[in-house]
């Protein structure tokens, strides 16, 4: 584990579910898909994306619901038992070694601005994105958005393929 790094808590709105991240994430999505739009029911998905070893239930256990995604693999959306709401996602694609924590469910989401924006193609046409944050129309190839020490980690983890949302 990284000595740098703090500790993110979170979990759900009837406080059944408390999680911790044991570290900073590999990288915070900003996805502006409109498969995200439609779960999040508003303009975009804040997912911090981070080794599953790395999460800590504190209390509770969470239901996984098999959902679709644009890939047609599907996703796995670790949800409250009671109040049903989701604090992360795996997705085929990146294999059950990384989640997608979603940072609104976190005690201090200010703490994990996006990294990126992605899938801009569908963002919703009133938002305006920030100067100075790397934003793609869709995906992106990690070896040239990743910092180094997170392709390092990513690297670590066994049989991981590239760690697409989609
Ligand atoms: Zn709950
Ligand atoms: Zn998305």
């Amino acid at each position: 584990m990284d000595k740098s790094d703090h500790t993110y808590d979170g979990g759900c709105t009837c406080r059944q579910v408390r999680y911790r991240m044991m570290s900073k994430p590999l990288i915070v999505h900003c996805c502006h898909c409109r498969w995200c739009q439609r779960e999040t029911g508003s303009a975009f998905a804040l997912n911090a994306m981070i080794e599953s070893d790395r999460v800590r239930l504190l209390e509770g256990e969470v239901v996984v619901i098999d959902t679709p995604s644009n890939s047609g693999k599907g996703q796995r959306i670790s949800r409250c038992p009671k109040c049903m709401i989701a604090v992360w996602s795996n997705y085929a694609g990146a294999g059950d070694a990384l989640r997608f924590v979603r940072v609104g469910t976190l005690d201090e989401p200010g703490a994990l601005p996006p990294d990126i924006h992605i899938f801009t193609a569908s963002k919703q046409p009133w938002h305006s994105l920030p100067p100075g944050t790397p934003a793609v129309a869709e995906y992106y190839k990690s070896a040239e958005v990743w910092s180094k020490e997170s392709l390092a980690r990513r690297a670590a983890l066994p049989s991981t393929n590239s760690p697409t949302a989609r």
